[in-house]
């Protein structure tokens, strides 16, 4: 079924009786030619880029839990491409203009909203910084805007410009940032991938990871074994316990991120914000709630839950860029596993086993990525070639030492993130 303005105006009248559903429960068949290990964002559009771009529809995705369970649903929907390492540049920009087309391409509604993002500079040494990152962000193709104090007041009126400790020198504004409907972006790959041909098996945890001489041969599941030609895995935070089953030990560790939102309130913030010294970000859902969050808690956990002193931290950052924020009601906070790479940077790559891919290590903004990282992923395990946006996203930088700097390059010091 395809959606459109006309179609809604038809079910209305009709009693809305007529949606057929979004996606089939097919029971897993004995094989397929490609198995993807995780329904999330990059798993399924993982899958939808391998059947529309590359025509292989024999293929499943395997979630453990259900569709968007994981990082998909729990992330803070900020999109942006103001990376500034060669690498990640330009596949960050390839994510954006991905996302620029993607409802269209989808049929699908995932309320992408280019409102901008401001990062904020709190001192000279980080004013030069943000220029130099401006600068690299042109030079991809892509947009920003330095912009003084004065040019961030009349911007974001509400932020405390007088705070002694870290006083507010500008910001970094770049105008196609904004964000997406985290939720709309997995139904929408799912739906595209399952129109083409797609089974999306949920409740289906892989257990275990069948190999022999070197090559795989498929997966053993809750639901049984699975044979398949090819298997990745994109798990995000779970990759180090599935790569483990291929007895592979990764440059990954998990660690818990949390989110904020508040009731919902008239409209305030226009843009996304982000505090360059207090590590809090902030943006207003279309729904009115002031979505916000901050740090990791600090330490490797694989449960999905924070803990209260980062919820002390994250919110009294908040009070101090914004005090008007202490007025607002807190409705919930949650917390996500985040795949942390050694270098802050993300894997798309084959392994050592033939036929194993391995798409991870995305931190804490993997969500930007889902289209690219699905599109250049899908690209590598149909071609057996990297994808042009995508070819420094290698394992074996890690034992080679050219690695990609993280986007702070805070570098290898994965504890400074
Ligand atoms: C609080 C928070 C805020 C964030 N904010 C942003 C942001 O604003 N912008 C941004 O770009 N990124 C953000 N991120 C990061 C982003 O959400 C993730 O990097 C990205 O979603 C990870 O990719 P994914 O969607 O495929 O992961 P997931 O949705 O976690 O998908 C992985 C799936 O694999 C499944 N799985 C695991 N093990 C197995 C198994 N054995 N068998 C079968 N299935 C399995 C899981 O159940 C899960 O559904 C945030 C993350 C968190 C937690």
């Amino acid at each position: 079924m395809r959606y459109s303005g006309l179609q809604v105006l038809w079910q209305g009248l009709t009693g809305n009786k007529g949606w057929a559903p979004v996606w089939r429960e097919p029971e897993p068949k004995p094989e397929y030619d490609i198995i993807i290990i995780g329904g999330g964002g990059h798993g399924l559009a993982t899958a939808y880029y391998l059947a529309r771009e590359h025509g292989l529809t024999n293929v499943a995705v395997l979630e453990k839990g259900y569709l968007g369970g994981g990082n998909v649903g729990r992330n803070t929907t900020i999109v942006r491409a103001n990376y500034v390492l060669p690498g990640n540049s330009e596949f960050y920009s390839h994510s954006m203009k991905l996302w620029e087309g993607l409802e269209a391409d989808l049929n699908y509604n995932i309320m992408h909203s280019q409102r901008g993002i401001v990062n904020l500079f709190h001192s000279d040494g980080q004013r030069d910084a943000y220029a130099r990152r401006g600068n690299a962000m042109i030079n991809q193709g892509d947009d920003a805007i330095l912009l003084d104090r004065e040019g961030c007041r009349k911007m974001l009126p509400y932020l405390d410009y007088e705070q002694t400790r870290f006083p507010i020198y500008g910001g970094l504004y770049h105008p196609r940032g904004g964000t997406a409907r985290h939720d709309a972006v997995t139904w929408g790959f799912a739906r595209g991938a399952d129109q083409r041909g797609v089974d999306l098996i949920q409740n289906c945890e892989v257990t275990g990871i069948d190999i022999e001489n070197g090559v795989v041969r498929g997966v053993q599941t809750s639901r049984g074994a699975i044979r398949a030609k090819k298997v990745g895995i994109v798990v995000a935070g779970r990759s180090s316990q599935v790569a483990a089953m291929a007895g592979m030990r990764l440059p990954v560790e998990s660690h818990v991120l949390q989110a904020f939102v508040t009731e919902g309130l008239k409209p305030v913030i226009d843009t996304v914000v982000t505090y360059g010294m207090g590590h809090f970000y902030i943006s207003q859902s279309d729904k009115g709630g002031l979505v916000f969050g901050g740090d990791l808690d600090g330490y490797s956990s694989y449960a999905a839950r924070g803990n209260l002193s980062m919820a002390e931290h994250v919110i009294e950052a908040g009070m101090t860029l914004m005090p008007m924020i202490g007025k607002a009601r807190m409705l919930r906070s949650w917390g996500g596993i985040v795949d942390m790479s050694a270098d802050g940077s993300p894997i798309i790559d084959k392994t050592h086993i033939d036929g194993l891919y391995f798409n991870g290590g995305w931190c804490y903004g993997g969500f930007k990525a889902t289209p690219a990282s699905g599109h250049c992923f899908a690209h590598l395990m149909a071609t057996d070639r990297p994808h042009n946006a995508a070819t420094r996203h290698r394992l074996d930088r890690f034992t080679t030492g050219r690695r990609l700097l993280d986007e702070e390059a805070a570098g290898s010091q994965h504890n400074l993130h």
